[in-house]
């Protein structure tokens, strides 16, 4: 928790900003109720990653992959921006902020108001995948509703890819 003297000096250097970039991690979204990765109570502790390169050499990874992200483990259903979100995208609004970089795949910067296309995520985001080797782009929503009544790994129906 920051004390006075640190919240004085971080709105001295916002006002004396001519452009800002955010970068945030886990810890902006804990307060919606997402649990983080690394720490003590952390998603990685019951669930380890699954390394990209099994993922891409197994079908049997991809499906524990699939099962993972839809049994709802990372909690991202029904989660809702936090005060740390919204003081962002307030100083998006006020043009402050010119763009946001993030490690998370919840897309609560853009729930609470900060537009797509200035966000980047390092990670991906949880509501749309991509063919590994076209790229089209498919709504996991459609993936997660195949997966869930014909228990089908998804593949793409342009190309065939992942
Ligand atoms: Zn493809």
């Amino acid at each position: 928790m920051a004390d006075s003297e640190q919240l004085k000096s971080l709105c001295s250097m916002i006002g004396a900003a001519e452009r800002i970039v955010v970068f945030t991690g886990a810890g902006i979204s804990t307060e919606s109720g997402i649990p983080d990765f690394r720490g003590p109570q952390g998603v990685w502790k019951s669930k380890p990653p699954i390394d990209f390169r099994d993922f891409v050499a197994s079908e049997e990874v991809r499906r524990n992959s699939w099962e993972q992200r839809f049994s709802d483990v990372y909690k991202l259903t029904g989660a809702e921006p936090n005060a740390g979100h919204n003081a962002i995208t307030k100083l998006v609004n006020d043009g402050k902020v010119t763009h946001v970089i993030t490690q998370n795949v919840d897309g609560l910067h853009q729930a609470s108001g900060t537009p797509d296309e200035l966000v980047i995520e390092l990670h991906g985001n949880t509501n749309y995948s991509k063919c590994l080797d076209c790229e089209k782009r498919f709504e996991n929503e459609d993936i997660k509703k195949e997966f869930l009544e014909n228990a089908t790994i998804p593949y793409c129906d342009s190309c065939g890819g992942l």
